[in-house]
């Protein structure tokens, strides 16, 4: 595996790939990795000659100062797990490479970062555009993989390439879980062992949406399942919405969209989770 700190070494690195017109699968990452960062890698692998993982903890997409200080790093922690399951690079980039000037950019999503994460983490969809945006610019990917973990996230990066028209194809990644169902996240990290134990009733809740969807109004399952996840001691809601999947929109009928989304934000102590599941009419 090929290490790149520096831009220079990136251009470098990129026209001598170039000259072999292999394909490339991009997966950028914020590092402190878990199983669910390395099945994108497998499936960047998979569907590519090479493969392409970025660490780089982007200061813009944090709208709280003690998450982006407390976010785990673990640099070669990460260098050896991507080595282990056969990356071809890792770029790790200074803050200083990435932004040489503090230029803000402003994006327009429209009603799709008005809601969810977005209402709750003012600015954060802006620093996610304006990073992947660099990376698009520097790395000339064929195809880039994300998880469904971050749906609100995914569904932002595909209007992104439309819009600005990058040639990247976006890939969308199924979530990965521990055995009690808790999806993988670095942030899991910084929960204690009864909190990792009380975490699992988010994904119990979500299965639970499945289960009565169409028994009850939306609205009033939504009530229910936020008094459910409340029960759990140390364990606040932020926001449960169902919404449409493409539009991201609230529903309020179960035959509004034949696809819909669970979305979930929920803090247990001072950790943040988010967290969804499909639903199919
Ligand atoms: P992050 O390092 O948190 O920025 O995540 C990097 C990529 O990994 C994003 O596309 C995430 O959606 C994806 N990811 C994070 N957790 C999971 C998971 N449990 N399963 C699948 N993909 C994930």
């Amino acid at each position: 595996m090929k290490h790149i700190t520096s831009l220079a070494n990136l251009k470098e690195t990129l026209s001598n790939i170039r000259m072999t017109g292999k394909t490339l699968g991009f997966v950028p990452t914020m590092g402190a990795l878990h199983l669910g960062h390395i099945s994108l890698l497998e499936r960047a692998k998979a569907e590519n000659d090479l493969s392409f993982c970025s660490i780089f903890v982007n200061p813009i997409q944090f709208n709280e100062q003690n998450d982006y200080d407390a976010y785990p790093r673990e640099l070669e922690k990460d260098l050896s797990a991507l080595a282990k399951n056969g990356c071809d690079y890792v770029f790790t980039p200074s803050v200083k490479e990435m932004y040489p000037v503090a230029v803000k950019e402003e994006y327009d999503f429209g009603e799709m970062d008005k809601v969810m994460e977005g209402a709750y983490r003012p600015g954060h969809f802006n620093g996610v555009a304006q990073v992947l945006s660099r990376f698009f610019e520097l790395i000339p990917a064929d195809r880039a993989y994300f998880g469904e973990k971050d749906f609100q996230q995914l569904a932002i990066v595909k209007q992104l390439v439309k819009k600005k028209n990058y040639k990247v194809e976006i890939i969308g990644c199924p979530i990965v879980r521990e055995n009690n169902g808790l999806a993988m996240s670095s942030r899991n990290m910084r929960l204690s062992e009864k909190q990792r134990k009380e975490a699992a009733i988010i994904y119990r809740c979500l299965q639970n949406v499945k289960q009565r969807m169409n028994m009850e109004e939306p609205l009033k399952l939504k009530k229910e399942v936020i008094r459910d996840l409340e029960k759990e001691n140390n364990l606040q809601v932020e926001y449960f919405e169902i919404a449409d999947a493409n539009t991201l929109q609230p529903v309020k009928n179960w035959d509004d969209t034949p696809e819909m989304v669970v979305c979930v934000a929920v803090r247990i102590g001072g950790v943040r989770l988010i967290d969804n599941i499909r639903l199919f009419n």
